[in-house]
């Protein structure tokens, strides 16, 4: 390839249709039609020696690039024009017509001299045509002098375009040539190590550049790229060495350029491809199998069913879209396919939510909601008086929307029945949503979808379970909700509670609007105070203090009893409980402000009687219309037995059927030694307080705890030591001071209240006093019980037992004054239930006392307190140590 070509004057010429043969390049050609054939039979088959043709661009006038290197004759015939002169230098192309395919041929005015490498002759059947198959190597550029023809084929007048070696030798030495051939060579290096990488082939192609002159390499180069024909003409016409290098430089760096994009195109494409190729692969696998196995219907009759369901769901048209989207998209994926049940979970919900179905709201009745209230609660004539306004405004304006009714009180005071009889009277369905140490934001609004086992938040949850979208919602316990750091369910709620925001509630998983509106909120809490203000705003509180022992010892008979009874399949024909031996249960085993537990206890009773039913069966005649019933089914329901068949009951007969099948001659009375069998020994008598303070040091207080009022003992010791003061039974800060400003209270008064000889004797010499708050476990905190503690300290040193029936509760500073303090009728209350006749209160509260029930206060006897002098007054049988001393 070094050496200089010998160029003869004259060549055949081999026209090649969009195509450039460069210097350098080797190619493969087929020749076929009969010029070509001609020409390479006349110039190569046939001779001895291998001769060089001209290879000489033409551009055919319809410009259809051909690509490739085969060649059709584009020219020839006699008829073409002959000894055609040149006219470089004027027009860079020849013109010549062509009879046969009456097209204007362009010729080039610059072609590559040839050699044929290799010749191979075939014979095409059947026709009997010969073509030739020849692999060609450039040489070097020529100019046409002169184009004639040479029968069917043209030759051409020529001269080589090549440099002589005393020219090149003097170009080798200008500078720009060498700046030139060296960033060429850079560049070329740079490719073909790209390229040696990717194909990871050896460094052959680098010895090229060592050994070929740069002006030839520049054509070898270019001349194995993909260029376009006039990319390539310019190429072939680049006869300056200089231009020539750098138009190949520019090419072999467009090149390079472009193998890094595509390589970088292929790595991202081949990730992507190769792994959406894999699970269409394992999709097409799975969905054969599962044909195989007959199971592909069941999941498309199932979407199918969905599909329908979500039809009749009424979804708004913009939710109704979105959801077909989401069913769309369903459709697509394979039920192993993760993602599938999440998206079929979300679709069923959509489908389950009660878009418009509502409960028929019908024209509200006052007097039958009244009367309904009336029935299923005792006493509560406030509460219910306020529950019949509400009522009322909601029929004269329903689309008004008032505050939201909040039941506050200890537990077990009516607040969730009473809901759900305003539920009742509104003839709408109910639902009670626990919100009772709700701390995550997420379970009011919902999770989003993206999380794994994201679930709706408990409304919605709440709404799907209730199906319609108009039912009274009790938001139960709406105190316990505190808020972290996963957000604040608070102010989830307040948009739930604000009708402004409400009709278009976002739950994030379920990621469409919901309306609200329609909904009846009630709320319950046990305490006020846990509230957050903003949403307190929005509510109206209606405060239900508990029972006294009367008014639960009514409620016991007018409902308790008959529903517990009802509940046991039993009835008054067959147990009774006795008025005082339901004032047994009140005083000695519950004390509390509801009458939760005293349901549980008359449970138990009627529980404890119906085994007693079973065991009498045997002995019991069946009653005439009833029809005989095995005794297994109640046994499943009372107690367990022998085995027998089970029969189905027939219909219509009820549960007091039941009962009286085995109805005794006599009806079951409940009476004490029952009472303590069924229930144990009694947990409370009215001998615990006498008991507790039997020793000096012991007093009693009121505390407020979230079930209510509480009588809460405080017990004082002393013993040898250092004057430490040692406080135990889980207290806040605020009761720990509180201690301390006792003891100092009682310090300083220590003579006045004849505790000490003189005023020099330190009360604590060689002593420590620990205080006690009894019930260890529960955490105990607030001010109120200062006059309680000074009480027990005053009687720890004088000696004295305080009154066993006086209780006291009052906040007291420094100097002994008496400051008012919170929730006195629910201590009142618990004072009354604990049987304690006489309480101490500051003076300040009297205004709370309009709260407490008349029953209640005439069965006491309140004493007010201005200063602590005064609570220790009273709480000493026959007044205070000192007092007497001072009467002296
Ligand atoms: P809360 O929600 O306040 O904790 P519930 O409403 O669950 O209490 O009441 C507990 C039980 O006591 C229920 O069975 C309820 O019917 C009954 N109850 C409470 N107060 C009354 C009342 N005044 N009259 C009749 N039953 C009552």
């Amino acid at each position: 390839m070094g050496e200089s070509v010998e160029l003869p004057s004259r060549l055949a010429i081999l026209p090649f249709r969009n195509k450039v043969l460069l210097p350098g390049a080797i190619i493969r050609i087929r020749c076929t039609s009969p010029s070509s054939v001609k020409l390479v039979e006349q110039e190569l088959w046939q001779r001895e020696e291998k001769g060089l043709i001209g290879i000489l661009p033409v551009r055919d006038s319809a410009e259809t690039a051909t690509s490739g290197a085969a060649v059709s004759s584009g020219v020839g015939g006699e008829s073409a024009e002959r000894g055609l002169k040149n006219q470089a230098g004027i027009s860079d192309t020849h013109k010549l017509d062509s009879k046969n395919q009456q097209e204007v041929i362009h010729w080039h005015n610059r072609g590559v001299a040839a050699r044929a490498l290799h010749l191979s002759r075939g014979v095409e059947k059947p026709s009997g045509r010969v073509t030739y198959i020849v692999v060609l190597e450039g040489l070097c550029r020529f100019n046409v002098q002169e184009l004639s023809t040479r029968g069917t084929y043209y030759t051409a007048r020529v001269t080589s375009l090549d440099m002589n070696k005393a020219v090149m030798e003097l170009i080798e030495q200008d500078q720009e040539f060498i700046a030139l051939s060296r960033q060429f060579k850079a560049t070329a290096m740079e490719l073909i190590s790209i390229l040696e990488q990717k194909q990871k082939t050896g460094g052959r192609t680098k010895v090229l550049l060592e050994t070929v002159p740069v002006h030839k390499l520049a054509d070898i180069f270019v001349a194995s790229f993909e260029i376009s024909f006039e990319e390539q003409l310019s190429m072939l016409d680049a006869v300056d060495v200089k231009i020539r290098l750098s138009k190949a430089t520019e090419l072999v760096d467009r090149h390079l350029q472009s193998i890094r994009v595509a390589e970088k195109i292929t790595q991202k494409v081949e990730g992507q491809l190769s792994k959406s190729q894999k699970e269409f692969l394992l999709r097409q696998q799975m969905k054969a199998i599962k044909e195989e196995l007959g199971d592909n219907d069941d999941e498309e009759d199932d979407l199918v069913a969905l599909e329908r369901k979500m039809e009749g769901a009424g979804m708004p048209a913009s939710i109704w879209k979105h959801a077909l989207r989401e069913l769309r998209r369903l459709k697509k994926m394979q039920p192993q396919q993760p993602g599938y049940n999440s998206s079929r979970v979300y679709l069923e919900l959509l489908a389950d939510l009660p878009w418009e179905k509502a409960s028929q709201e019908l024209e509200l009745d006052l007097k039958a909601a009244k009367e309904r209230l009336d029935a299923d609660h005792y006493g509560l004539s406030k509460v219910k008086q306020r529950i019949i306004e509400y009522l009322a405004v909601r029929k004269l304006k329903p689309e008004a929307r008032g505050p939201v009714l909040c039941f506050v009180g200890p537990p077990g005071v009516g607040k969730t029945s009473l809901a759900s009889s305003i539920a009742a009277a509104l003839d709408r369905k109910f639902i009670r949503i626990s919100l009772g140490g709700v701390k995550d934001e997420a379970d009011i609004r919902g999770h989003r979808r993206t999380y794994i086992g994201s679930m709706p938040g408990r409304l919605i949850d709440g709404l799907k379970r209730v199906g319609v979208r108009n039912p009274v919602m009790l938001l139960d316990e709406i105190d316990k909700t505190g808020s972290d750091v996963r957000g604040d369910p608070a102010s989830a709620l307040l948009e739930v509670l604000d009708p402004e925001q409400n009709k278009t509630f976002n739950d994030h998983y379920l990621n469409v609007p919901f309306d609200l509106s329609k909904v009846v909120f009630v709320a319950t809490a046990n305490r006020m105070q846990p509230i957050p203000p903003p949403l307190l705003d929005r509510m109206e509180v209606i405060e239900l203090p508990g029972y006294t022992p009367e008014e639960k010892l009514k409620i016991a008979i007018r409902h308790l009893i008959p529903r517990v009874l009802d509940q046991h399949g039993l009835s008054s024909d067959f147990l009774q409980i006795p008025e005082d031996m339901v004032k047994l249960v009140i005083q000695r085993y519950t004390r509390e402000a509801g009458v939760r537990n005293l349901e549980r206890n008359l449970a138990a009773l009627a529980r404890a009687a119906a085994v007693k039913v079973a065991e009498q069966e045997h002995l019991v005649p069946f009653a005439k219309d009833v029809q005989r019933l095995s005794s297994p089914l109640l046994d499943g329901k009372l107690a367990e037995s022998a085995e027998v068949e089970m029969e189905v009951i027939p219909m219509g007969v009820n549960n007091h059927e039941i009962s009286s099948a085995f109805m005794a001659a006599s009806p079951m009375v409940v009476d004490e030694p029952m009472v303590e069998k069924v229930l144990g020994p009694p947990r409370y008598d009215d001998k615990e307080t006498a008991e507790r303070v039997a020793n000096p040091g012991v007093s009693v207080g009121l505390v407020w705890t979230a079930v209510g009022g509480e009588v809460q003992f405080v017990e004082a010791t002393s013993m040898a030591g250092k004057g430490d003061l040692h406080l135990t039974g889980q207290l806040g800060d605020v009761i720990k001071e509180s201690a301390q400003i006792a003891l100092t209270w009682v310090r300083a008064r220590a003579t006045e209240l004849k505790l000490a000889i003189s005023e020099e004797t330190n009360l604590l010499e060689g002593r420590d006093i620990h205080i006690h708050f009894p019930a260890g476990a529960v955490p105990k905190d607030g001010p109120s019980a200062g006059v309680t503690l000074v009480t027990s300290l005053v009687s720890l040193f004088s000696k004295k037992r305080v009154r066993a029936d006086t209780a006291m509760t009052g906040e007291m500073t420094l100097r002994g004054m008496v400051l008012p303090v919170g929730g006195v009728k629910d201590k009142v209350l618990a004072a009354h239930r604990y049987g304690i006749k006489r309480v101490i209160l500051p003076e300040r509260n009297l205004k709370d006392l309009v709260e407490v029930p008349a029953t209640v206060l005439s069965s006491l006897e309140i004493i007010f307190a201005k200063r602590v002098e005064d609570v220790l007054d009273h709480a000493f049988e026959g007044g205070c140590p000192w007092r007497q001393h001072s009467k002296l």
